[in-house]
This record gives structure tokens, C-alpha cells and sequence, in this order.
């Protein structure tokens, strides 16, 4: 009997691979890159990157849709430039942009490999065909950012969630307090209409939400609406090689292992147990059940030994069948209560 199989990964669990992730010492190099390109079928195309990169021992987080792919992966250093000529080779991605990792971190960003298909490459809730998708703002450079930010004209956006610009944003950025995008879209025309005559800049992690949100905000009435390239990934290697004021404060959220990258030495965050110390350091809570994202500071993670509270030390104490379901009423009701964050964009 033939059988067709699609992905050539053996089935382990999380804890499987991120043990084998870590066995694997080999260097890599952390990028991200999309790209809004028409895909007529994003199942084969899922199925040649999931072949074609588990070969090439890559890891990451990968979404294809009918409009093109979103990735954030890391590949061994010493198979580079077997993954580049590939990539070039392949007409819906040749000439990508490649952002890479700020800083790689001492452990692995990704512990496995993961391509998914969804409806959109980022999870933004719009319907495409209500407004022009294709008229996005302008691109703005590392300098010219700078120069909205000093400019009293110019208005300048945070277009990530609360948890991202916690730690780090740009001077003078208005930071909407939301935990998604769809919300950051659904409620940034409103916050932004006192600003309705400025020039606005847009700014994410690596350009991608911005390009959305920069068509939203045009067809929303904002005649002067600009994003900055890249985000601040990019921003922070132009700041490197040009020499240029660096004017982010803090950290650059990241959708992966490392959660974080530091692009100024500041820490603008407080530890969220302790409420007093500076830090800006996020970890998930060691409680499965619970996972909630948090920031803490090294006395307090000591004190809590990895769990974001007092209760989660005390229900992963529980017996491994009353887990279960307090996982379940814990999901129904609990949840909802905390400020369930969702690291991951689509
Ligand atoms: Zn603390
Ligand atoms: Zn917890």
C-alpha cells in the first residue's frame, strides 16, 4: 500500500523536542521575513517548506495563506547558504527581506518546526474586500523616524500589543492598550482622531502589522500615513551602521523562545509580583494549565520559584488526575479573569 507522507517529522512531544532542540549546539541564525504575495495553493506550498526546510534543520513558526507567508525560524549557521540559494530560487520568495535576530539568546528561538496554514498571514480580523489592501503608507527609514519623533506635527504609533510595548517603545509613541491586533485595529481610528491632521508613523516588531494597518488607517480617513521598514529590527541595525540616536527605550518583544530582544540598556517595566522592581524580563508562568505571560524580577521569580502566584504553586501540587479537570474549569472560567495573552500573531 502507498502512503504519502507529508511530514517527515517524527510525532514527539513539546518537552521531546525542546530537548532535542537543545542537544542540537550547532549555531543558528534567527530571522524573520514575509511577504504579501498571491499563493494558489498554500497546501503544496505548505508541504515544499515544511520538505525542503526540515531537511535543512530548520525550526520556527511559519504561516502560509492564499495571500503569502509570515515566517519567524532560525536555520544552522552551516547550512545558510543552502537555505538562501533555495529560497532565491523559489519565485513567490526570491529577493525577501530577511530581518535578522538583533541578538540570538543562549538558548535555541525555536525548539521545533511549524508551518501552518490559516486564512491570513497575520490574525487581524478585517475583511480584505471592505477597503484597498494595496494602499499602504509609505516606508520610513531609521532617520526618518527620528525625525517624526522630534517633529510636534507628527504623530507616532505603537501598532503591538500592551505586553510588547511594556517593555520597550519609541520616545514620545502612543501605546494603545490592547492584547491583539484585531483590537489595536478596531479601536486605533477612534484613539488616533484627535491627531486626524497630523502626519502619522506607523511602527511594529518587523513591518508586517503595519502594512495592514496603514491601508486601514488611510481608508479610516488619515490622509499622511507612513510605517517605519522592517520595525525595529531593522530600525535597531540601522541605528548600528549608521551611527544614528537611538530612540527606542527598552526591548523589542519577539514571538519566540527568547522573548525579547534589548535594543537600549533601559528597563522601563516594573516586575508584575512585586510591582516595585524594575525588570523586563518575561517568562510563562511554570504552571501548564496557567502559561500566563508576566514579568518578573529575579528575587521574586526566586520567591515563586517560576509560577506567576501563590495558587499556581499550589494547583501544580495537585495529583495528575485532579489536573485534569481543573484544567478544564480552570480554561472555562478562570482565564477569562486574567489578561490571557497569546504569544503568537496568527
Ligand atoms: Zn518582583
Ligand atoms: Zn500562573
Amino acid at each position: 500500500m502507498n502512503t504519502t507522507v507529508v511530514n517527515k517529522q517524527p510525532i514527539l512531544s513539546r518537552v521531546e523536542k525542546k530537548r532535542l532542540a537543545q542537544s542540537d549546539t550547532r549555531p543558528r541564525k534567527t530571522l524573520s521575513f514575509y511577504r504579501y504575495v498571491r499563493l494558489d495553493n498554500p497546501d503544496n506550498f505548505r508541504d515544499r517548506l515544511l520538505s525542503v526546510w526540515s531537511d535543512l534543520d530548520c525550526l520556527g513558526r511559519i504561516y502560509v495563506a492564499s495571500e503569502g507567508i509570515n515566517a519567524q525560524m532560525n536555520v544552522p549557521v552551516e547550512n545558510w547558504e543552502s537555505f538562501n540559494v533555495w529560497i532565491q530560487s523559489q519565485p513567490e520568495l526570491a529577493g525577501v527581506p530577511y530581518k535578522f535576530a538583533v541578538s540570538e539568546g543562549e538558548a535555541p528561538s525555536f525548539y521545533k518546526l511549524t508551518v501552518k496554514v490559516r486564512d491570513k498571514i497575520v490574525a487581524d480580523g478585517l475583511d480584505d474586500r471592505s477597503f484597498d489592501v494595496t494602499n499602504t503608507g509609505e516606508y520610513l527609514t531609521a532617520t526618518e523616524m527620528n525625525e517624526y519623533i522630534d517633529d510636534p506635527d507628527a504623530v507616532v504609533v505603537d501598532m503591538r500589543n500592551n505586553y510588547e510595548s511594556e517593555v520597550g517603545r519609541f520616545d514620545n509613541a502612543v501605546t494603545p492598550d490592547v492584547v491583539t491586533f484585531r483590537d489595536e485595529l478596531k479601536h486605533t481610528p477612534e484613539l488616533l482622531k484627535i491627531h486626524k491632521n497630523k502626519k502619522v508613523a506607523l511602527y511594529c516588531t518587523g513591518g508586517i502589522r503595519c502594512e495592514k494597518a496603514s491601508a486601514w488607517l488611510k481608508h479610516n480617513g488619515f490622509k499622511d500615513v507612513r510605517h517605519l521598514k522592517g520595525g525595529i529590527i531593522d530600525y535597531a541595525h540601522q541605528v548600528e551602521s549608521q551611527g544614528l540616536p537611538n530612540k527606542f527605550r527598552g526591548k523589542n518583544f519577539v514571538f519566540d523562545e527568547r522573548l525579547g530582544e534589548r535594543i537600549s540598556d533601559e528597563v522601563i517595566a516594573k516586575c508584575h509580583l512585586c510591582r516595585k522592581v524594575k525588570s523586563d524580563t518575561h517568562y510563562h508562568c511554570k504552571n501548564q494549565i496557567c502559561h500566563t505571560l508576566f514579568i518578573g524580577c529575579d528575587k521574586c521569580l526566586e520567591k515563586k520559584k517560576g509560577y506567576c502566584s501563590f495558587k499556581c504553586t499550589q494547583v501544580d501540587k495537585l495529583p495528575e488526575n485532579l489536573k485534569k479537570p481543573y484544567a478544564k474549569y480552570y480554561n472555562k472560567y478562570l482565564r477569562k479573569r486574567k489578561q490571557f495573552v497569546k504569544t503568537r500573531l496568527a
